[in-house]
């Protein structure tokens, strides 16, 4: 019998990573000989884990934080994506040993917006983007590249919303005047922490947010944050989390070992009643 093939996520902390769930779930429904297992690594041990796949028998991992920045610098070669979005989130070894970087956040990102919004290009005329962090880049990048116009960038951290306007073209809006903004937005995207479970909610009303508009929120625990909840209860599109993070993971899986996987219902069953837990 072939040896299977490795495959796992490098993280520190690793144990929270959902991404075991979802791959182990496609190795099986797809009969591969294959392991996807979760692979603690401190940041200082980084470069050594990475160059030791190919010793190790591995055709890929996972970066989870704070590895995605670090990584970068290890590649061989770096996909359009990795390279815009300055992070690796998707690492092959290629069949000489070599190590290729991608970054899937931008691509899983628009597959679930296509996925739960039709045809998202309807939302594109003004976007706001919460949040000026990692996430938050990838996401200005999938937008940039799916057409979207008119993108503004708002954040606490007023010089960060600006760098990262500057790296992309796009425009800053301070943080204390989001509320203003909102009847003009077509398309909300929430990338910051805010909403999130243990943390602050996110003060924003949707009162006069457009009811023709869409809103996404990139949060996860809970699937429902109270973004969304006033969203649809304002009659709003929206897109959740959860979507993104499993979309993410097909272009990763399919790198590896050459089945574009489909995210289907039990897999979103599955980690449902695991974020309920
Ligand atoms: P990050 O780089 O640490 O950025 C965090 C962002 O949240 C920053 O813009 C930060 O603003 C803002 N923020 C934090 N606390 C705030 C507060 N009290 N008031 C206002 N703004 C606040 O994190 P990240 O990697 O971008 O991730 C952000 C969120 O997205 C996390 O909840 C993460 O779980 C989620 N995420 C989801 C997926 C998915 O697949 N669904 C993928 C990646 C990330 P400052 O710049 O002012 O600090």
């Amino acid at each position: 019998m072939a040896e299977p093939k490795l495959t796992g996520v490098m993280g520190a902390p690793v144990g929270h990573s959902l991404s075991p769930l979802i791959h182990c779930y496609w190795i099986k429904k797809y009969e591969l000989q294959a392991e996807y297992i979760p692979l603690p690594v401190l940041p200082e041990q980084l470069t050594e884990a990475l160059h030791s796949l190919k010793f190790l028998g591995f055709c890929g991992v996972n970066l989870t934080i704070p590895h995605k920045e670090k990584a970068y610098t290890q590649m061989k070669w770096l996909s359009p994506s990795a390279q815009a979005i300055g992070a690796v989130n998707t690492v092959k070894v290629e069949a000489d040993g070599t190590l290729t970087g991608d970054n899937t956040d931008a691509q899983g990102y628009l597959l679930n917006l296509q996925q739960d919004l039709g045809q998202p290009e309807r939302y594109f005329d003004q976007t706001v983007i919460l949040g000026a962090g990692g996430a938050a880049r990838a996401i200005v990048f999938a937008l940039k590249q799916a057409g979207a116009k008119n993108i503004y960038i708002c954040n606490r951290t007023l010089e960060k919303a600006q760098a990262l306007a500057d790296a992309f073209d796009v425009n800053v809006i301070a943080w204390q005047n989001r509320q203003e903004q909102m009847r003009h937005t077509s398309l909300l995207v929430n990338t910051t922490s805010l909403g999130m479970q243990g943390k602050a909610a996110l003060d924003i009303d949707l009162s006069e947010f457009p009811q023709s508009g869409a809103v996404s929120d990139i949060v996860y625990r809970p699937k429902l944050t109270q973004l969304l909840r006033q969203a649809q209860m304002r009659g709003c599109r929206t897109s959740s989390g959860l979507g993104m993070l499993l979309y993410q993971a097909v272009p990763a899986f399919e790198s590896w070992f050459g089945v574009r996987p489909q995210v289907d219902e039990s897999l979103v069953r599955l980690l449902e009643e695991q974020l309920e837990q």
